[in-house]
């Protein structure tokens, strides 16, 4: 057991792990962040704020000697930073786990070894690769890059077989996964938290509306037409959850389609659509976070209000803040990051106690 007073490390110090670095510290345990970006979010929030890459080996002996233990708030740690780290401390979730992740090839792979559903998808490497892999796949398909890519970023739409040339230009040629379009009914995500002993808790599932790729508002109760598919994707997080052996908190991400549930991606970390359990759950994800990786019994994921819906403010919704305050039923979340269009700037969630 880690306890309060120890030192956490965290790699990735944007706006998740702000929320992570706040949530331990109110527990009393001390975080060091890992990032680049002298104006990383988390810093401000952090007890020291290591500002180089991440393969850094001088802040990564630091880390190793002075954390009780490492976790990561972004799916792109490099390996070997998490391997390095693993062989001196605890890294939560591991190196392996976060690895599935990240890359999309490697993650449709995994789902497809387990025989969990997923969509039509091809893996594609080179221009020539394209054309049977439309053949396979069909139309209307998305090009996404194998790594790096996310709200949106690094993927291209390809609506007819012309496309695929500009696509291929706007993925810069990197490896890629051309997935075939799904017509979902709507989204929802498994949020769970699983302990070191192997317990799993599950916060209610959010139907989570995305726009332009990136997420818009997570709401629950998802609603009773989404029950039968959350029931499917709870029992098939749980699943990869335990082939990994995780430590912390998951997050998959599902289509919902004709009551059943169609894997679109993980986040072995916390995530976006889980942002209304700050204050719409007893405890939050952040907090359940800390207390897997540090062995600590976890929490209730119960909801506090009948209702819970969050919303991300992007780009220049942000600077709506004084009218979400004036509303009783908002909390408002900003995080201290330089405006930028398209950039998730903070968020907001209502509480509707009745409904
Ligand atoms: P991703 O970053 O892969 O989760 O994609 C962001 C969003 O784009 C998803 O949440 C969906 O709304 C949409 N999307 C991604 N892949 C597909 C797909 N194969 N079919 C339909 N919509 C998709």
């Amino acid at each position: 057991m880690i306890l309060p007073g120890a030192t956490l490390g965290l790699l990735g110090g944007g706006q998740l792990g702000r929320m992570f670095t706040v949530a331990a510290r109110t527990l009393g345990y001390r975080v060091s962040v890992l990032d680049p970006d002298a104006h990383a979010p988390a810093a401000e929030f952090a007890t020291a704020h290591l500002a180089a890459p991440y393969t850094d080996k001088a802040s990564l002996e630091t880390l190793a000697a002075t954390c009780a233990a490492v976790t990561t708030e972004f799916e792109n740690a490099p390996a070997e930073a998490l391997d390095l780290l693993s062989r001196r401390i605890i890294v939560r979730p591991s190196g392996s786990a976060v690895a599935v992740a990240q890359d999309r090839r490697r993650e449709k792979g995994f789902f497809r070894d387990h025989h969990f559903p997923v969509g039509p998808f091809a893996v594609i490497e080179s221009q020539s690769m394209c054309a049977p892999a439309l053949d396979e796949v069909k139309l209307p398909a998305l090009l996404k890059t194998a790594r790096f890519g996310y709200d949106g970023k690094g993927q291209a739409r390809i609506m007819a077989a012309g496309d695929a040339e500009a696509a291929w230009a706007a993925v810069r040629g990197a490896p890629s996964l051309l997935e075939g379009f799904v017509r979902f009914d709507a989204e929802f995500s498994v949020l769970l938290c699983r302990g070191e002993d192997g317990g799993i808790a599950f916060w209610d599932s959010p139907l989570n509306v995305h726009k332009d790729g990136i997420l818009d508002s997570s709401t629950v109760p998802a609603g009773p037409a989404l029950g039968p598919a959350i029931a499917k994707g709870r029992r098939l997080a749980e699943r990869i959850a335990d082939a990994l052996d995780y430590v912390g908190v998951l997050a998959v991400e599902f289509f919902a389609l004709g009551g059943d549930a169609i894997f679109n991606e993980m986040a072995p970390r916390v995530h976006n659509s889980g942002h209304w359990t700050i204050e719409g759950a007893v405890t939050s994800q952040f907090e359940n976070h800390i207390r897997a990786i540090c062995g600590l019994p976890l929490g209730s994921t119960a909801r506090t209000a009948l209702q819970v819906e969050m919303r991300n403010l992007i780009g220049a919704d942000a600077d709506g803040w004084r009218d979400i305050l004036a509303d009783p039923a908002a909390h408002l979340h900003l995080y201290g990051k330089e405006p930028r269009p398209g950039r998730k700037m903070g968020h907001v969630t209502r509480l509707f106690p009745n409904g």
